[in-house]
């Protein structure tokens, strides 16, 4: 087994290279792996620290591989050092331009190090940075109380999901669901008890739908829950099963205390539906319609046709 931290891909056809590499690299936490130019240098690139490309004759391959380690289009490819002569110039201003670190042969074994060293490390700040990035992405999409998407994030799928369907004539659902007398929780039980229920709340939708819609907190004790590919019976059907669920929830606050929702629901494709904008606003409609005829139940678009599409 290799117990060195980090094992270098050197390509280089002659192999000419290589006792003198291992010379200046060996003693320290270096491995290193010899191939060839060819195809399967990609595949092996994924599995060591850096790789060294030595062009030697092959200069169009090394150029070609280059292209490959470093594609260039955001994603994070493994570092690459060019070992290579000033001439020709463009193997190195290429190199130098996709990122890679270069060194003239005939190289100093201390600038060497110092380079992979360097390489290494960059590396390591950039990936630490894209999952720093990765890290902020998914917190600025969330909830911090109740850990689903947040109304920004809503706000965006909301028009991404209504594009699509738009384009692929394709169904898309909302249901816009309110806690029914929330306030009176809160004053019963205290504030925090109130955020212990949302959080139920939010964990029971999350189970509630597919892995594939998105659930997200609206607004204080309102959701959102956006259904892809659904037409309007269909969400009728999750809302139903949403209702029924929040109703049945067993909540820690108290064995006796029992949430219900008013939910209002709205499908596209239909006539009046032609923006998300429009889409949020007859959900609303509906929700408030919900509200007026006594809560704890599911009211349609009023504009949306009874009876089954065929979905
Ligand atoms: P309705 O059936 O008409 O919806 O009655 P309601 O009491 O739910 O509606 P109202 O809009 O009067 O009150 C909403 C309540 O939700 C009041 C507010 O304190 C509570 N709320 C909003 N956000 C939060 C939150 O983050 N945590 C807690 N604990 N309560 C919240
Ligand atoms: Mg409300
Ligand atoms: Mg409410």
């Amino acid at each position: 087994m290799n117990s060195r931290p980090f094992t270098l891909l050197v390509v280089d056809d002659s192999q000419s290279t290589l006792p003198r590499l291992a010379r200046a690299l060996g003693p320290e936490d270096f491995a290193l792996r010899i191939t060839a130019h060819g195809p399967e240098v990609p595949r092996l690139a994924q599995e060591v620290s850096l790789v060294v490309l030595c062009p030697g004759e092959d200069v169009p391959g090394s150029l070609a591989l280059l292209e490959r380690l470093t594609p260039g289009d955001g994603a994070l490819g493994p570092p690459v050092l060019l070992l290579a002569p000033p001439e020709p110039r463009q193997t190195w201003v290429e190199a130098l331009r996709r990122g890679a670190e270069v060194v003239f042969d005939p190289w100093a074994p201390e600038e060497l190090l110092a380079r992979v060293h360097r390489a290494l490390a960059v590396h390591a700040r950039m990936e630490a940075l894209a999952t720093q990035v990765g890290e902020l992405q998914r917190l600025s999409a969330t909830d911090g109380l109740t850990g689903v998407h947040n109304h920004r994030h809503f706000q965006e799928r909301l028009r991404e999901e209504f594009r699509r369907a738009q384009r692929y004539d394709d169904a898309l659902s909302l249901i816009l669901l309110d806690l029914d007398y929330f306030k009176d929780i809160n004053d019963k039980y205290g504030h925090s008890a109130g955020d212990g229920v949302l959080r139920e709340v939010a964990g029971a939708l999350t189970r509630g739908v597919r892995e594939t819609d998105l659930v997200a907190r609206y607004g204080g004790e309102e959701f959102a829950l956006l259904l892809p590919r659904t037409h309007f019976t269909g969400a009728l059907t999750v809302a139903e099963r949403v209702r029924r669920e929040l109703r049945a929830l067993k909540l820690e606050v108290d064995g006796a205390l029992q949430v219900t929702a008013s939910l209002g629901v709205s499908s596209f494709p239909h006539r009046t539906v032609l923006s998300p904008e429009q889409l949020l606003l007859t959900a609303d409609e509906a929700l408030y319609q919900a509200k007026r005829d006594g809560r704890d139940r599911i009211c349609l678009h009023p504009q949306l046709p009874i009876g089954p599409p065929g979905t």
